[in-house]
Formats: structure tokens, sequence, C-alpha cells
């Protein structure tokens, strides 16, 4: 008999316990809008973005109501007017062009490598072609920082970070979404955090901050944050920047701030799972892992391996095969998007150039997630049921 594997992909855990009442409290006071505020309480929003900013060495944070909406309020609080270009991954999930989009810009896509992460050489190529790189980790995959910094310090281009699979990550030691002008974060529940949706936006430039603070719907109380520049900077982007509501409430931000304080041990748990798998698939006959750099402390919220020069049907033989044994593989290289598979060439309101290494890396590509109601022995077991459909696919059992 063949193992099973009974688990859910999509099972998170609960929220804490102190997440829940401080949830309930929120709603018997009836004060959910993040600016419906009595006496000196500073509301749980503006807390968490102080919180988080701490948690992140930054000085400003802004709390919103999606990862995507972070990214089009970042693009917008740089200067990103409709038709400039904005240099994006070609591997990364749909919001990030969508939030290009949003603003009236337009992606221009660049490649990627056999490590999952932007590639550098063609960056470096196309550098010249727009001002802003909104950089996506992609899946937790940290591309060489030092180097990628390098290369658009000396092209003038500005970096905001899509942070969605890196929060609590680090490139040597540096937190990620540190290294970019804006750090953006997503609280969707399949991120790091969990309040359904909300996302974060943080930064060390004040003018930035105080156009994203007033983007998000602030109206005229931006002196109600606490991670926020002071009045004087508001002055300056007040008349000019329009409103264009996003805001986080204080009953997700209720929710999130118990999860904040555990971030770290989180990912911890996550990393210690991805690494059960990543060494149940070592060795396997015709299956790339994807070797993680020694200068990344990544988060092992997902795991990816190739399966490079496979032919589609043998792929294809494989996701059929783990299914039937219960292991959910998603796959972005099918010739129709699937979920959130999607890739640049699905994209088609932002038409690319081909890019054939891409290409043949995008086809390779299986994922899968790793939420932490998986214990260490369902990642063991999950590992070797793949381990032995793509074996038995590849000796053409
Ligand atoms: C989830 C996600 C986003 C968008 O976050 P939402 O909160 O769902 O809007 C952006 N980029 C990546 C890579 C993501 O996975």
């Amino acid at each position: 008999m063949s193992e099973v594997f009974k688990g859910s992909f999509t099972q998170q855990e609960p929220i804490p316990d102190a997440g829940i009442e401080a949830a309930i409290a929120v709603m018997k006071s009836g004060r959910l809008h993040r600016y419906n505020l009595t006496g000196d309480d500073p509301g749980e929003v503006a807390l968490l973005e102080r919180e988080f900013a701490e948690a992140m060495g930054a000085r400003y944070c802004l709390a919103v109501a999606s990862g995507g909406y972070a990214l089009a309020c970042a693009l917008r609080a740089v200067g990103v007017k409709p038709g400039d270009p904005v240099l994006t991954n070609a591997f990364t999930l749909a919001p990030v062009p969508g939030a290009i989009a949003s603003v009236g810009a337009v992606p221009v896509f660049v490649g990627v490598t056999e490590g999952l992460v932007i590639d550098l050489d063609d960056l470096a190529a196309k550098a010249g072609e727009a001002r802003v790189l909104m950089l996506s980790h992609m899946r937790g995959h940290l591309a060489d920082m030092d180097r990628l910094m390098e290369i658009c310090r000396a092209h003038g281009i500005t970096v905001i970070e899509d942070c969605a699979h890196t929060m609590g990550a680090r490139w040597r030691g540096r937190l990620s979404g540190r290294d970019g002008v804006i750090g953006c974060y997503s609280t969707q529940t399949y991120k790091h955090l969990n309040s359904g949706e909300g996302g974060f936006l943080i930064t060390d430039d004040a003018e930035i901050a105080a156009r994203a603070v007033v983007l998000s719907g602030s109206y005229m109380l931006y002196g109600r944050h606490l991670a926020a520049p002071g009045p004087e900077v508001f002055e300056q982007v007040k008349y000019e920047t329009p409103n264009m509501s996003g805001r986080m409430d204080n009953l997700r931000a209720a929710i999130l701030r118990p999860q904040l304080a555990r971030l770290e041990a989180q990912c911890a748990a996550w990393t210690t799972r991805y690494r059960v798998v990543e060494e149940g698939l070592r060795g396997t006959p015709g299956l790339t892992v994807v070797e993680r750099p020694e200068e990344e402390r990544f988060v092992g919220s997902s795991i990816q391996f190739l399966l490079l020069d496979w032919a589609e049907d043998r792929i294809k033989a494989v996701l059929r095969r783990c299914a039937a044994r219960g292991v959910e593989l998603k796959w972005f290289g099918g010739a129709e998007p699937v979920g959130f598979t999607s890739r640049y060439d699905s994209w088609r309101y932002a038409p690319s150039s081909p890019m054939p290494e891409s290409d043949r890396i995008l086809r390779s590509i299986l994922d899968m997630r790793l939420p932490l109601t998986f214990s260490l022995e369902d990642c063991a077991l999950i590992a070797r049921i793949i381990r032995a459909e793509v074996g038995a696919v590849f000796q053409g059992q």
C-alpha cells in the first residue's frame, strides 16, 4: 500500500487567543474605523504601525487594506505617473504587475534564474529603461541584494520591495524590505501574518511616508499616527496628494498585533518544515532542488523545485500522481494559468518580448505551500510521496 497524505495545504493556524479577545473588545466598542477613537486611545491600527516599524527597524509605517494596495500606494508615493515604465519580475504573482497597471504605468519584465530570483544580468541590461524597480521576492527567494542595489544605484533606480513572502527574512543580516526606499507587505491569509486582508508599507523617507498616509485616506487626521512624520512634512504634501481610500481597520489590527509578537518563532517553524521537505527531495533523479545562498535567511512558508526540460505530459503525470496521494503541487509552466500560477506571458495587458531562458525555468517550477498546521512528520511524508512519484515518472513507469 502506498502512503497517502491527508492534510490540507490551505489550512492555516487559528488566530491566537489574545488576538481573538482584542478583536472582540474592538467589536464591543463599535469603534472599528481607525480614526474613530475617544480620549487618548491611540487605537489598534496606530499601535500596530508603531510595533511593525519597530520590528522592521523602519522610521515610518503605514497599515493599509491589502498588500496590493501597499504596492500601488508605494508607486504613487514615489511619483510614478501614467505611462511610466516600471521594471519588475517575470516570475511573480499577478497583483505585482497589477499594481503597476493600476497606476497606469507599464511593467517591463526582468527574467528569472534557476535560483528563482530576478536575473541581475537582465536587470543590468534593462536598467536604462525605467526609473523604478518593483522588486518581488517571489516565494521568499532573495536575490543578491548587494549586487542588485549596486546596479540600481548606478542607474538612479528607485527600488520598491514586494516582501509578501519575505516578512522576517534577511539578506546578510539585513531585514527584507530595508534595502529599497519602500518595503511592502501583505497580511492576507496565505502570508506570514493573517488578518484575512491587509498590508503594510515601511520607509525611512519622511515625504514618501507623508504622501502614503494621505493617499491611504487619512483626511487631515494624520496627527493620530504613531509611526508617521511630523505635521511640518504633511504641510508640504497635503494639498497635492489625493485621498485614495485604502485604510486598515482596528479589527484587523487587533488580530495582527499578537501575531506580530511571535513572528520570529513562526518564521523559524516554517523554515524547519522547509528543511525537512528539502532534505527528503534531495537526490531525486530528474528533480532540481533550489539551492539557497548562505547569505540568505529565508522564511520557508512554501517550497519550489524544478523539473528542468521535462516534457509537458510527464510533468502533468507527476501532478496527477502526487494529487492522487494527497499532495497538491502547483505548476507555473502550464499553457493556461490555473489558480495563482500566471506568469509574464499571461498578462497580455503588459506585452513583453519573449525571454526563452526564463521560459525554460518557468516551465519547470513546481510549487507547494507549507502551512504551519503541517507536522514535521507530515513534511517527511510529503517529500517521500513526491520523491516516489517523480522517480516513477522519470524512469518511465
Ligand atoms: C499576496 C501577494 C501580493 C498581494 O497581496 P494582497 O494582500 O493579496 O493584495 C503581492 N505580491 C505577492 C508576491 C503576493 O504573494
